[in-house]
């Protein structure tokens, strides 16, 4: 069986797709817009905080002779502490009483607020 539609049913469709897409390509452009933002402002996050390591390290070198070698050592044992050598510092999670993973830095269980023992500062 053929079904025909009229002139103006498909017209009224073609406008409801029309504005269905329009309206996709301002909630895409939005989206971008709002990723755009966060990523420059995690951008100045991290470049602050490498302007804070930078001047930190600056002064423990001074103060304490500590030399580039100590600290790229320093960091590769603690890079691989967690079994992988990639670059990326992440403690391993502690376990919570009732069995739940824990960040090492939390020192309260998200799960069932119990206080768990703080690994790690960071
Ligand atoms: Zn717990």
């Amino acid at each position: 069986m053929r079904h025909f539609l009229t002139y103006g049913a498909v017209r009224r469709a073609e406008g409801r797709s029309f504005r269905a897409i329009e309206h996709q390509q301002r909630n895409a452009d939005m989206q971008r817009k709002q990723a755009r933002n966060e990523k420059e402002k995690i951008e100045d996050q991290l470049d602050a905080l490498r302007l804070a390591s930078a001047a930190m390290w600056e002064l423990m070198k001074e103060k304490l002779a500590v030399t580039d070698a100590e600290l790229e050592a320093k960091m590769d044992a603690i890079d691989s502490a967690d079994g992988h050598k990639d670059g990326r510092y992440r403690p391993r999670p502690t376990t919570c009483s009732c069995g739940a993973k824990v960040n090492a830095s939390d020192s309260i269980c998200i799960y069932c607020s119990k206080p768990v023992e703080r690994q790690n500062l960071f």
